[in-house]
């Protein structure tokens, strides 16, 4: 029988303080060349070791060779300028400096298939892996040339689809679209963005995941969770046509959040990565808090459905904090699973 409760977390870590700086979006990497191609690799194999020994069964890379989880993704683009770069309020939240789309949008080599590659020699236990979803890569550019919101995330479907099937090919059990995008633009999301999701999908075998969170818990993004009132239902919008979709797993924020669980119910069938980490406070949650979290879940998901996982990615936390919220993660998951077979 297959292991009830798989944990995982959403997506990245914190890196070395050798290697990058650390609690920090975008940070600067601290070598160049081949030391640090060397380095990002020695983080990779470390924050792995860290994984296992927290007891996390679905591991991934952590994010350690990437400085956001879209802005690298695009980077290794071609018709995105770097130089040219224009201010847009990224979620509608907060103005960030972007890079520009100006002319066609294409991948000329693979972005991620070397470190996936990596990561697969260095361990037999499942792995995930992330990439940033259409819309929420639309979102984090300026469009000086198809100045369609569509039509650009038709064309980074395609190229991320390229980019999948080449992932599963080296080994990937799970790939992951960030989609944080999902959680404002509620139209865009029913009009294209589940649309184009899996299109970004189309032909894989693995299994696929899309990640729909309230952020890192970063002061914007804090800000903007205090003016959503009592109750954030925003998952309400985007739920049914997801539960519709050919997507496999839904991953959602769950810890310390204001979304009802039974928002739940609403993609019923679907397997569920459950935050029952929170990602916005140091505070390292208790195994029986972490338990209590997806018990409630366990009300709205069948148990060989429901993964624990973190609300979000971890990059922006001390690497001590990261450990102790793995390892919470592992051992409240244990409570239940313990629960569940006994
Ligand atoms: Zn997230």
């Amino acid at each position: 029988m297959a292991l009830l409760l798989p944990t995982s977390t959403a997506g990245s870590l914190p890196k070395p303080s050798w290697l990058a700086e650390p609690e920090k979006l975008w940070s600067p990497w601290k070598l160049e060349g081949n030391e640090l191609i060397e380095a990002k690799q020695d983080a990779l194999r470390l924050t792995l070791q860290e994984q296992i020994h927290a007891g996390i069964d679905i591991v991934s890379d952590g994010e350690q060779t990437r400085q956001h989880f879209v802005t690298t993704f695009i980077e290794h683009l071609d018709g995105v300028d770097f130089e040219n770069r224009e201010t847009v309020k990224i979620r509608d939240r907060y103005e960030a400096s972007v890079p520009s789309v100006v002319c066609a949008v294409s991948r000329q080599k693979p972005v991620f298939v070397e470190d996936a590659k990596f990561l697969r020699q260095q361990t037999d236990q499942r792995i995930k892996w992330a990439l940033p979803g259409p819309m929420t890569m639309v979102d984090t550019l300026y469009d000086a040339h198809y100045k369609s919101r569509e039509k650009l995330a038709w064309e980074f479907a395609t190229i991320l689809n390229q980019e999948a099937r080449e992932l599963e090919a080296a080994g990937v059990d799970i790939i992951q679209f960030d989609e944080p995008a999902f959680n404002v633009f509620f139209d865009e999301v029913n009009d294209w963005g589940i649309a184009t999701l899996e299109r970004a999908i189309e032909g894989l075998k693995c299994e696929t995941a899309v990640h729909i969170c309230y952020g890192y818990g970063i002061k914007a993004n804090n800000d903007w969770k205090k003016t959503l009132g009592s109750e954030w239902r925003q998952y309400e919008e985007a739920f049914p046509k997801l539960q519709q979709s050919k997507i496999d797993i839904v991953s959602l924020e769950c810890q310390n959040s204001h979304v009802p669980m039974e928002l739940i119910e609403l993609i019923r069938g679907k397997k569920v990565m459950v935050g029952a980490i929170d990602v916005a406070t140091d505070t390292i949650e208790t195994p029986e808090e972490v338990a209590a979290t997806l018990r409630k879940a366990l009300q709205f998901v069948d148990a060989d459905k429901l993964y624990p996982s973190t609300n979000c990615g971890m990059t922006p936390l001390s690497r001590q904090v990261a450990r102790g919220k793995l390892k919470a993660l592992s051992a409240g998951a244990k409570i239940v699973r313990d629960e569940l077979t006994a």
